[in-house]
């Protein structure tokens, strides 16, 4: 059970096909702004969700509509990877800067249900993205017990069930 203050970053970190889009959508789906995806910022800004020439165009807008939307004190999902300590930082800042909680959600989900599901999926990104994405998850695993999260939400495949309360 998450309870949590309004004043809230909840940071999603997952390999591709863990399942951070699909949770996201299903709890934050009565206000679906909440949810801020770098999918989507990417697609935004060249019709292509998979396009990695744009990396860093796609991160700065959704760094960008992420401080603003904490700016002006709203309760926020970060719906990207966030396998690397580099992304994971950007996002602990960010949330510092405005006083809010720093919450990560570790999707802790194994190499054969992620290719599973990417699988069944209609847009995939393919077993070797998903085998690396794997490797830097065992690494994540080891360096966030020292990034100083407030809170840390460890969910596995066959646990994600959560409820979640926000603070009026
Ligand atoms: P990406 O990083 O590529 O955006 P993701 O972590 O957002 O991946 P999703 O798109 O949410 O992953 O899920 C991948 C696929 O797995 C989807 O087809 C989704 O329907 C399915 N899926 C997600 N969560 C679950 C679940 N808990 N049980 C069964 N299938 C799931
Ligand atoms: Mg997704």
């Amino acid at each position: 059970s998450m309870k949590l203050p309004r004043r809230t970053l909840l940071v999603l970190c997952g390999p591709a096909g863990s399942g951070k889009s699909t949770f996201a959508a299903r709890y934050f789906s009565a206000i679906p702004t909440m949810v801020v995806s770098s999918d989507y910022c990417r697609a935004m800004i060249c019709d292509d969700p998979t396009n990695q020439q744009v990396n860093r165009d796609t991160f700065d807008v959704f760094h960008y509509i992420i401080r603003k939307r904490l700016f002006n004190g709203r309760f926020t999902v970060a719906d990207s990877t966030a396998l690397h300590a580099e992304a994971r930082r950007k996002l602990w800042e960010l949330a510092f800067h405005f006083g809010y909680l720093k919450c990560l959600v570790v999707f802790n989900v194994s190499l054969a249900t992620c290719l599973e599901r990417d699988r069944l999926r209609e847009r995939q990104v393919g077993p070797q993205v998903i085998e690396y994405h794997i490797r830097l998850l065992q690494k994540a695993l080891q360096e966030i017990p020292a990034e100083q999260w407030d809170r840390v939400y460890l969910l596995n495949e066959h646990d994600m069930e959560a409820t979640i309360e926000i603070d009026p």
